[in-house]
């Protein structure tokens, strides 16, 4: 699996940035739980104005220290997954069939709807037409569902003058090691980054396999979802204990009636990240081999962390080698890749200061800028 980030350069948008929008997920047991005393929340989105949606919210604590925060929106905890996915992935998603790269990216904190937001109800699309195509996806599906029907929708509307081909790419990033998720024997090897001048950085060994529908993908993903490691915590009855990124490259060709003409391949890759919890260590209280996936989970999301600070304020150094993470996602950071970051928070405030993080890191990705081309390969 190769993810393009030296392309040649037929059209470009020099002038992006990431764009971060905030979901802030309804109240849940755990949040009455978790509460020392009465529940309270420390989150509150402002509401919109007309028809614009909301892009401010306020933090308070203990209804005093009040602070405010802006951000290109704000997803109170009412907006259902089909109106999520219209304004956090449909774009991308679009820009990825036009031959750019893209990238959906959920982070937060453990149990305030990362997993909700990029999978949601995964294995369970209704209606399948003759070709395979998803026709109807459940109200509870999330990015990947949707992107996938996306993409194969607009397959199926113009497969008369394009070819396409699309393959899958599944990993893991568990204790700073990278797998595969596609691996069927369940090997549990070990894969290791490589980087070219021409391609980047890229898992060596990693499966891309072709696949024919939507279903195809969806149940493929299914199967290899359940790979994923996962483990109760403190947090969470089940929390994940990895970061998983799924890579869906969509290659198109024209049909060409010439056999002179040029035959231009154009390449968009849809990279889906649904990073481990961002709490701290102390937040898990993890022991034994839990306490060593906590501390490398922190690692690596304070090396991501340290790349986006030193990307947002423009400073020279940014240290994409100092964890595996963010050298996975050196082009979604600020490279060849059109990038938004859907931050997760839970409303109570019990969690205010992971909250607070959340808002602190998704702020500063508000100025990581990004030059994505389309690619001609
Ligand atoms: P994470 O992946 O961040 O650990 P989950 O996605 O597992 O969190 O969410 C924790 C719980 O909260 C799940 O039961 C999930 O269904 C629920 N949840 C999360 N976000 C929402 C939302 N926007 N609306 C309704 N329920 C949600």
């Amino acid at each position: 699996m190769v993810r393009s980030s030296r392309p040649n350069s037929a059209s470009s948008d020099e002038h992006s940035r990431i764009r971060v929008v905030v979901r802030v997920r309804p109240p849940i047991q755990e949040d009455y739980d978790h509460s020392f005393e009465a529940y309270e929340e420390c989150v509150n989105v402002i509401p919109h104005t007309g028809d614009n949606p909301s892009k401010f919210l306020t933090l308070t604590r203990s209804h005093t220290d009040e602070r405010d925060f802006m951000f290109d929106l704000v997803l109170g905890s009412d907006i259902q997954q089909s109106s999520m996915y219209g304004v956090v992935a449909e774009d991308i998603v679009n820009d990825v069939l036009q031959g750019f790269n893209g990238t959906v990216m959920a982070y937060g904190q453990t149990g305030t709807g990362k997993t909700h937001t990029i999978f949601g109800d995964i294995g369970n699309f209704q209606g399948i037409n003759a070709s395979g195509r998803v026709d109807s996806v459940s109200a509870k599906a999330g990015v990947i569902p949707r992107a996938v029907q996306q993409i194969f929708d607009h397959i199926e509307q113009n497969q008369e003058e394009t070819e396409f081909q699309v393959t899958l790419s599944y990993t893991q990033l568990y204790k700073e090691n990278i797998y595969d998720l596609l691996d069927e024997d369940r090997s549990g090897k070990i894969l290791h980054l490589r980087e070219s001048s021409r391609t980047g950085v890229y898992v060596d060994g990693l499966t891309a396999l072709a696949v024919t529908s939507g279903t195809h993908l969806l149940d493929i993903v299914s199967v290899a979802s359940k790979r994923r490691v996962m483990a109760g915590t403190s947090m969470n009855q089940l929390s994940s204990r990895s970061h998983v990124i799924m890579f869906i490259t969509v290659e198109q060709r024209p049909k060409q009636t010439d056999p002179m003409a040029p035959d231009p391949v154009r390449r968009g890759v849809l990279a889906i990240v649904d990073l481990a919890g961002s709490e701290r260590v102390s937040k898990t209280m993890s022991e034994g081999s839990r306490l060593d996936e906590a501390k490398k989970i922190n690692q690596s999301l304070s090396a991501l962390g340290n790349c986006v600070a030193a990307l947002s304020s423009g400073s020279g150094h940014v240290p994409l080698r100092d964890s595996k993470l963010t050298r996975l996602l050196t082009d979604s950071l600020g490279g060849n890749t059109k990038t938004v970051i859907c931050a997760t928070v839970g409303p109570a405030e019990c969690n205010y200061d992971e909250t607070y993080s959340t808002l602190l890191f998704a702020s500063r990705c508000m100025n990581v800028r990004t030059h994505a081309t389309i690619n001609e390969v």
